[in-house]
């Protein structure tokens, strides 16, 4: 049900804007407006803070649906799903709930600051540091690659109140846009999801009210880890979306188009490519649905999150790689959609853990269960 309202709102209203928004790295307006209208920025917020009080796959439905279209716009959805409403809901009070999310479902888009400079892979050696002075807290530092930036109300940030203590000092602290000292600087020139907004950001000196800490004070290492373990397996749906978005398109045209007398799709060298990679996407398929109806059972999923979003990201790059090759000269022009979603798909390897850390989380795991 969800996944047609998605489909039909992603046809009609993403599609048209999708090459303007990837060249002119922008966001139109209109689609963030018609997230919040569809009720797709609030998936699994309780209906009673005017969210849509669906399930966690619901979400990953939705993202996969909206990544067949356009990638920017599905992870603008799953930052706001998977992981900021999700922090939100598992570590807010009632009355920060009250707030935040109901604004977070009806018009506040969110970002999760994490990464600096200096903190990417190794994220706990940020350096963002947070003062306690009296009943609110100074935060001075930097953040880095902040996805949705520029469009976003609100922002959780992850700052240290004690750098002596390591990670252990790492807080999570909700901040308005609008706050004195706070900035947002210029959006990166991406090779891929270029509509997706990814910006650095400076808080100089930026008061905070205790009531802003969001959960315990020192816990936002497992707040951020939790929080991405989860978003992981919002990553691979996007991956998935992307690769099947690419795919879908593609074939039509090679079983159209003709040489030495015969329909492309008719040699059987690219016959067993194509089934190659359509083995891959429905494998992939598998592995994020698993993650997700694992984390919906609340069983342990960190394992299946990283297999599926590594496994996902693999078959996205490979998918988009040979989409271009089937299509030949003009699947590597942008008349076509092809070599955009090419691009799209490199990131996939990149944030929320890159492969090799996806692989480190995996092993981890193997070396525990035996
Ligand atoms: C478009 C985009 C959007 C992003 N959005 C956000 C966001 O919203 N919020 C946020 O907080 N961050 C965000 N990030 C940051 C992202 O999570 C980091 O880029 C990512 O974690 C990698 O960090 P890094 O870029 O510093 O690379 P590095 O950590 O410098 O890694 C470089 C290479 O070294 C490898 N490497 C590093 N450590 C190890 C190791 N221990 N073992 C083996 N290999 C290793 C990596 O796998 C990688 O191949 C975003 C990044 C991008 C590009």
């Amino acid at each position: 049900m969800i996944r047609n309202t998605v489909k039909k709102f992603a046809q009609q209203q993403i599609a048209p804007l999708v090459s303007t928004m990837d060249e002119n790295s922008e966001m139109d307006k209109s689609i963030i407006q018609g997230l919040f209208q569809q009720g797709l920025m609030g998936i699994e917020v309780d209906t009673k803070y005017g969210g849509t009080g669906a399930s966690f796959f619901s979400s990953i439905l939705v993202i996969e649906e909206l990544a067949k279209v356009d990638a920017s716009v599905a992870v603008l959805c799953d930052v706001q799903n998977t992981v900021i409403n999700t922090l939100m809901r598992k570590h807010g009070t009632e009355a920060q709930k009250a707030t935040y999310l109901t604004q977070l479902a009806s018009e506040k888009v969110g970002s999760f600051c994490l990464s600096e400079t200096g903190a990417g892979s190794d994220s706990f050696a940020l350096k963002t540091r947070a003062d306690k002075k009296g009943d609110y807290y100074v935060i001075n530092g930097s953040k880095m690659w902040i996805t949705n930036a520029e469009y976003a109300g609100l922002f959780l940030v992850m700052a240290n109140v004690d750098l002596n203590m390591g990670y252990k000092g790492i807080t999570c602290f909700i901040v308005d846009r609008d706050t004195e000292g706070f900035h947002i600087g210029k959006a990166e020139n991406k090779m891929g999801i270029r509509a997706s907004s990814t910006c650095p950001l400076t808080l100089e000196n930026v008061k905070i009210p205790e009531a802003n800490v969001l959960g315990q004070v020192g816990q936002g290492y497992k707040y951020a880890i939790g929080s991405l373990n989860e978003g992981r397996v919002g990553i691979a749906a996007q991956m998935l979306g992307l690769a099947q978005g690419c795919f879908d398109y593609t074939i039509p045209y090679i079983k159209e188009r003709e040489q030495f007398g015969k329909r492309l799709f008719d040699f059987q060298g690219l016959q067993h490519q194509v089934a190659h990679v359509a083995t891959q996407l429905e494998a992939a398929r598998l592995l994020t649905y698993n993650a997700a109806r694992l984390v919906e059972a609340g069983r342990p999923f960190i394992k299946e999150a990283s297999m599926a979003k590594y496994y996902a990201s693999e078959v996205a790059g490979l998918t988009t790689s040979k989409c271009i090759e089937w299509m030949g000269g003009v699947g590597y022009t942008k008349d076509y959609p092809v070599e955009k979603f090419f691009r799209d798909a490199k990131i996939g390897t990149i944030y929320e853990g890159t492969s090799n850390i996806q692989l480190s989380t995996i092993a981890k795991r193997i070396d525990a269960e035996y």
